[in-house]
């Protein structure tokens, strides 16, 4: 559904709003990122939102995000991956040349990644997805693996740049357990500051003044802005 500009300036200001009640209750020089996701809305919301002042956008899937791509390709906008990378979509991805690849799930794919990296001297900036509930349906690697994993792929990856880790908040209505989910992703990337690690993305419509609270400088919002 297109949405008209008024609009998408009223859910935006409400998202923004939000967004700095929460970072200003951590600190005046907690800034936060906006990354908007636009996975279940129309291109042309997408262009009215840049025209509103938002710069990055989100996709979870190399197909979607290079059609968007494509279609927008007169506007500087800034592209993150934030869906699971299937191993046959590296390559399209790395040609897509993304400004950040928020999915890096496993081991395994950083491996794989670096020899697609290599033959195409490309390089490409990256978050380790952290599966912080632990949940049987998600992607990341457990908490207690993280650190390890970070370290490893830093040192084996050359063509990876890792800036910090990314979480999904524990999927359920209980809020104790979803702070619970973003206060273990947050002391992970407390640990690797000192590797590097700037950023630590947490965050969703339903819980992202919640995960801000919790340490979050980059939230990903979709539905909250095309309701
Ligand atoms: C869809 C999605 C979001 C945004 O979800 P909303 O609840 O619509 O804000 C954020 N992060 C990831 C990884 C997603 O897949």
């Amino acid at each position: 559904m297109i949405l008209d500009k008024e609009h998408l300036r009223k859910n935006l200001d409400e998202v923004i709003w939000n967004i700095e009640q929460a970072r200003i209750s951590v600190s005046e020089h907690h800034i936060v990122k906006l990354v908007t996701v636009a996975k279940y809305t129309d291109v042309e919301n997408i262009a009215t939102l840049y025209e509103l002042g938002q710069r990055a956008f989100g996709e979870n899937q190399v197909q979607q995000l290079r059609e968007r791509m494509a279609q927008l390709e007169d506007l500087p906008l800034e592209w993150h991956m934030i869906g699971r990378l299937q191993k046959n979509k590296i390559n399209n991805l790395i040609d897509l040349r993304p400004a950040l690849m928020q999915s890096l799930d496993s081991l395994d794919l950083a491996r794989e990644m670096q020899k697609k990296l290599e033959a195409k001297e490309s390089k490409m900036n990256c978050l380790l997805q952290i599966n912080s509930a632990r949940e049987e349906t998600k992607a990341g690697v457990s908490p207690e693996e993280a650190i390890d994993t970070y370290l490893q792929i830093k040192e084996e990856c050359p063509s990876i740049t890792l800036k910090g880790v990314m979480t999904i908040g524990a999927h359920t209505d209980d809020t104790k357990a979803i702070q619970a989910s973003f206060e273990t992703t947050h002391s992970v990337f407390q640990s690797l500051e000192k590797e590097g690690a700037t950023i630590c993305s947490m965050g969703m419509s339903g819980d992202y003044e919640l995960a801000i609270k919790c340490g979050s400088n980059l939230v990903r919002i979709g539905s909250a802005l095309f309701k």
